[in-house]
Order: structure tokens, then sequence, then C-alpha cells
């Protein structure tokens, strides 16, 4: 709320609102739990880490999104980050309509793979050849064979703090040390496959050289979100992500960055793009497939030659570059390469970002918002920067916990947890992002202004 000299005042509105029903959620989410380990078919669905049922949504349309109970809401989870339009996109819609009607999938290639491959690799300095996969998972897998295909090495050396999908040899997390072998953060993964992935923290370069000194000739590659958006979002310095080329550079390793939330997101080239650092490979997901499951990794045509079956790593899928999917990112990356399309929607994240940063400092509240592009990160804390996963205080996430509830109740939907980051998409309105703040406003004012 701004007074005549747009100055914000203080809206002092302590009041939590009331609850939203949940009733035909919680009635389905029972059901879920008979069929499904934990009622979701992937964790974070669960509202572990927030409070009450989770929501079961029955429909988007742009920035807004329908509970099963009909309860309306402003979208910033976006699917985890694919919907840069929004939701139901007519563009992406009527293409994947218009394209369902010869069939869903022929094991066969398709014009539509050369399409999207010919939209990306001509909008792209970073990457000459691309293979198109169903998850991003599966490109980061693959990501990982090619390196070690291509290096004839074994180790890989990933930051405590980013996330590249359930590929086996990257839940590890890291040890004790300040170098060491990951600890299997699953069960059910051998320690042998953890004993090639070398661990460390992020922004420490004393750490990742020595990592280079000690395993001498064995790290095949580097893998780094290079916009580290998993664990809260922990933008590094440019220069870290510069000497992390420099060092691959230097001791034959390749450098991978894992784009699959970066990718198309900050940028048309995505953080490789925004910084201006050439990575080896380049891992995409999310966005590319315009809401329906596309993966992709992507190289220079000398390391890509190694991809079967031109080359000896192999690599496959059934339905690898489905014709349906093509078609959703054909349509939305044409979308995102309409001139300005990125200085709008970050204009626009900027100007709401900084609203809420403007009310927080005058009511000097121990929160912080970081942000990039069209990405936000609320978190509780009085550091000026977070830039590695251990300073992270764990007890602040009882803030966010709070402050998710007060939202959904005032009819915003935030992914549910505080370590997951916010996006904006093309389809948020001026009036939802004002109503988004008042929400902000109200529910930090119930947190530190009331005795809750
Ligand atoms: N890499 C990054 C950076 C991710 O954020 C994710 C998913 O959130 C993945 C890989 C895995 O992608 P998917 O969930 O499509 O398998």
């Amino acid at each position: 709320m701004k007074d005549a000299t747009n100055h914000i005042v203080n809206i002092n509105l302590a009041e939590p609102a009331a609850e939203i029903s949940r009733e035909k959620s919680a009635e389905l989410y029972t059901k879920a739990k008979t069929y499904f380990p934990g009622g979701v078919n992937s964790p974070v669905r669960a509202f572990k880490s927030v409070y009450g049922t989770p929501l079961f949504i029955q429909k988007g349309d742009g920035s807004h999104l329908w509970d099963a109970d009909g309860n309306e809401f402003v979208d910033y989870c976006c699917s985890w980050g694919p919907l840069i339009l929004g939701h139901n996109h007519p563009a992406v819609r009527e293409k994947v309509i218009e394209v369902m009607q010869y069939g869903m999938s022929f094991g066969a290639p398709t014009a539509l793979e050369n399409e999207l491959a010919e939209l990306i690799l001509s909008n792209n300095r970073f990457i000459e050849k691309i293979r198109f996969v169903s998850s991003g998972t599966e490109a980061v897998m693959s990501a990982i064979r090619l390196a070690r295909g291509y290096t004839k090495r074994n180790k890989i050396l990933k930051f405590e703090g980013c996330y590249h999908g359930h590929v086996d040899a990257l839940l590890v997390k890291a040890g004790s040390g300040l170098v060491t072998f990951g600890e299997t953060s699953s069960a059910g993964i051998p320690q042998s496959f953890a004993d090639e992935t070398v661990v460390v923290a992020l922004n420490d370069k004393t750490a990742v050289a020595q990592a280079f000194e000690e395993f001498k000739d064995q790290i095949a590659a580097i893998i780094i979100e290079p916009i580290p958006a998993n664990n809260g979002l922990l933008l590094q310095e440019p220069e870290f992500l510069q000497f992390l080329r420099d060092i691959c550079t230097a001791n034959g390793s390749l450098l991978i960055f894992d784009e699959v939330i970066s990718g198309f997101r900050v940028g048309f080239e995505g953080a490789a793009g925004y910084y201006n650092i050439q990575p080896d490979i380049i891992t995409y997901g999310k966005i590319i497939g315009g809401g329906l499951p596309v993966g992709a990794y992507g190289a220079s045509a000398a390391i890509m030659s190694q991809i079967s079956p031109d080359g000896a790593v192999y690599q496959a899928g059934t339905l690898s570059g489905n014709p349906v999917a093509m078609s959703a990112g054909i349509a939305q990356l044409s979308q995102l390469l309409q001139p300005g399309f990125y200085k709008q929607l970050h204009d626009k994240t900027e100007g709401f970002v900084n609203a809420v940063r403007s009310y927080i400092a005058e009511h000097n509240y121990p929160v912080k918002v970081f942000a990039i592009g069209s990405v936000f990160w609320f978190a509780f804390t009085e550091q000026e920067a977070i830039r590695r996963a251990d300073e992270i205080n764990p007890a602040s996430m009882d803030n966010f916990k709070l402050m998710h509830r007060e939202l959904l109740n005032r009819g915003i939907y935030l992914g549910p947890s505080g370590y997951e980051v916010g996006f904006v998409s093309s389809a948020h309105t001026a009036a939802d992002l004002e109503k988004t703040q008042q929400a902000i406003f109200h529910s930090l004012s119930l947190i530190f202004d009331s005795q809750i």
C-alpha cells in the first residue's frame, strides 16, 4: 500500500486470513495415499515442509491456478519452472492440439525435432548439436556419461547445494572435509557409485583447486547449476564460474552447466549467455518442453560426435523427440524469441521484488529477497548474500512455513518448501503482483509484528 507520496505505509495487519477449505483436496490425498508412496508421484508435492494437506489442482490459466475445492491462486511455482508463459498459453495449446491430430508417437524421426533443434541452435552461441530426451534427470545422466566417455575419466566434481535430478552418482552430499567423496543421500545407491563423485562447497575456489590436485587426471567433469536454484537461490559470482571454466581447461576436464532451470529462463541462451561463459556441455529441461516432458543436452559437434550412433557413448529413448512434446517446445520457445520478451519479464520481476525489498527495509525485517531474471527466493536472514548451502539456517524455514500458509490463505501459491525458488511468468499481471505484494506484507507483519 502506498500513500500519496508513493511511500510504502505500514499496513500493520497482523491478522491472519481465514483458512481456505481443503476438504476435496484432503479426500483426494487420502485416496492418493492408497495408490502412491506418500500419496504423490514426486516427493516435494506432499507438503511435508509446510502446513496442511497438499492441494490437488484442477486447472491453470495464465498466472492462476484453481484447486479441487475451487480456491483460486496466483501461481509462482509454475510447475517448478517450465511455465514461463504461464498456464495454458493459447499458442502452446493450439500447436499441441494441431500436432496431436496426426498421432502421438512414431519412434521414427519427425520434422518437428528438426524445427525445435533449429530454433535452439540458431539462437544459441554455446552449443552446436543437441540431443532430446524426456526429462532433466535423463539429460544430466546422459551428459555425465558423455563427459566420461569423452575424457575417458571417471570422477565427477559436484557442489553441495546443487541438485541435478535423481541421477545415482549425483544423489550425494558432502562429508565433513574440504574435499570429500560423496556420501549417498538416498538409500539404494551403492557407495561405489558415490565414490566416483567428489563434493565441494559452492563459492570455494580453494576446495576446487585441492580436488584437482588430489584427483589429478581423474576428473571427467565439473557439473554445476550456474545459477543454483534448488537449495535456495545461491547466486555465484561470475569470477567463480570463470574460475571453474579455467581450471577445467587447464586439467583436460569438461565443464557441464546444468541449465535445467536457468536455460531459457534468464535469457534464451540461459546462464551461459548471461555470464558469457562457454561450458563444454549444457543440459536443459523444464522450459524447453513448454509444459510437456522434454530434456536435452548439447555441446560442440566434436563432443556430441561421441554419442551413439556416431560414437561409442550409448544413449537412447523410446519417447525422445516425441512430436507432441516437441510441438509444445516449439510454440513456447517461439514466444521467448519475440523482441523484448526477457526485458519485459525481468523488469516486471524487478519491480515486484524491489517493492517487497523496500517494505522489508522500512520495517527492518530480517528477510532478504534474492533474485535474478524472473526467479526469486525469500531468505529469512540478515546476510547480504548467501552463496553456499551451509549458509542457510535450517531454523529459518519455520518462518517460511508460516509465510506459506498465510500466502495460500490469501490466494498466493508458492512451491511448498522454503528451499524452493519462485518464478514470475509473462502471464503475471500488474494486479497479480500488487495482490501478491499485499499478501507478502501481511504475512511478514504477522510473522514479525505479532507474537504468533
Ligand atoms: N537439474 C536441475 C538443475 C533441476 O532443477 C532438475 C529438476 O528440478 C533436474 C536437473 C531434474 O529434472 P527432472 O525433474 O525433469 O528430471
